[in-house]
């Protein structure tokens, strides 16, 4: 792979790599996320992970103010054998089996429909092509917007609306390349970014950082607690850094977090790539958690992401969407964080249409406090 450093390169602006073949993962209707219909209702939502979501994330990054700063780019679906540097052959004729089928539930709310398959190859292939695009050095900041999202899938299981980890595959190509020796994934979605941790979890050249609500086990899809004692096995002993925030946490807090507990790790570890994966189900509408992030508070984790690939990695950096439920309130939190990444002076901020939330981090600041407490001695990287 040629991996010249590009001295052209801006950073001022995002390249974005999008296939509108991923709209065609049909999630279905019911309660919520159930696929199930009892009857009681007289109107059914749509699956949360619905193509309208990501929809309104296109739309606002090619009408929204910082259009002029996004480039975008075409994605391809992966190759079975790609798919093999992070999941089981076996668990790869699940999913393949599952489609000749013409379906599968393949674990609670993941929903194998026709059309899936083809998506989340091309979800894990335009990722694929995302991280090629900053190995190659033809930029240094890279955004896959892609669905269904991969992070709770593990290397043997779906889980969690997952069925490919596509950061995990992205990760993997990184180190294949021999451009990186190491590489740090910051995982913001609400939930705990159990499958990236699982498929690194021994491995000490991939440190693995999530923030996330405290929400444990969910199932046999999902027997990871997100605590802060998994800490990584054998060589990955101490590079697996969970940090479970409470309900609640907001903007302050995760701003503290950053700058108490993932700031000094990415510090200590000095990666040569960075990747973000992006769950916007940590803001305060989503029906899918309760970590009442706003627009602000993504732009601010924005910025201080790219001032750390700045600082740690040149500039390299691959952000990765997974969650991120309010049809509306996702899309503009998305705006904002890539507003945050961009740091535009001349560009006044996306002002927040509808976020109101009374923030009280005292009891958030002590968790994290009490966090930092118990990893200090454990993160020996
Ligand atoms: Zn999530």
């Amino acid at each position: 792979m040629a991996t010249e450093a590009c001295s052209t390169v801006t950073v001022n602006h995002i390249n974005v790599f999008w296939d509108e073949g991923m709209l065609k993962h049909e999630t279905g209707i019911g309660v919520f996320d159930t696929g199930d219909d009892p009857g009681f209702l007289d109107v059914l939502e749509k699956h949360p992970e619905n193509s309208d979501r990501l929809r309104n994330m296109v739309s606002i990054l090619k009408r929204g103010p910082i259009s002029p700063f996004i480039s975008w780019h075409p994605g391809s679906p992966a190759l079975i054998s790609h798919l093999l540097s992070f999941h089981t052959p076996e668990y790869i004729n699940e999913l393949v089996e599952a489609d000749k089928g013409g379906g599968k539930m393949l674990c609670a709310g993941t929903f194998l429909n026709p059309g899936s398959w083809d998506a989340a190859l091309l979800a894990a292939g335009t990722t694929l092509c995302a991280m090629k695009h900053v190995l190659d050095g033809h930029g240094k900041v890279a955004y896959a917007l892609v669905r269904p999202p991969g992070h709770h899938a593990q290397p043997s299981q779906a889980d969690g609306y997952c069925f490919l980890n596509n950061a995990g595959l992205a990760v993997q190509l990184a180190l294949d390349s021999g451009v990186c020796n190491k590489v740090a994934v910051i995982d913001i979605d609400v939930h705990y970014g159990n499958g990236t941790a699982e498929g690194f979890y021994r491995s000490n050249k991939v440190l693995t950082i999530s923030l996330h609500m405290n929400h444990g086990s969910w199932g046999p899809s999902h027997p990871h607690n997100g605590s802060i004692d998994e800490l990584g096995e054998g060589e990955g002993y101490g590079y697996n850094l969970n940090i479970p925030l409470p309900n609640g946490t907001g903007d302050n807090g995760y701003v503290y977090a950053f700058n108490e507990l993932v700031i000094p790790s990415i510090q200590k570890f000095g990666p040569d790539m960075i990747v973000l994966t992006i769950g916007l189900d940590s803001s305060a509408f989503d029906p899918n958690g309760r970590q009442c992030l706003t627009m602000e508070g993504y732009r601010k984790i924005g910025k201080i992401v790219h001032d750390l690939a700045k600082q740690h990695s040149d500039g390299r950096l691959v952000i990765v969407q997974e969650g991120g439920y309010h049809v509306t309130y996702s899309a503009y939190c998305l705006h904002a964080f890539l507003e945050g990444v961009l740091s535009l002076v001349s560009l006044p901020p996306l002002p927040d249409p509808i976020a109101y939330y009374p923030e009280d981090d005292t009891f958030s600041s002590k968790v994290i406090d009490a966090i930092k407490n118990y990893q200090k001695d454990k993160l020996h990287f």
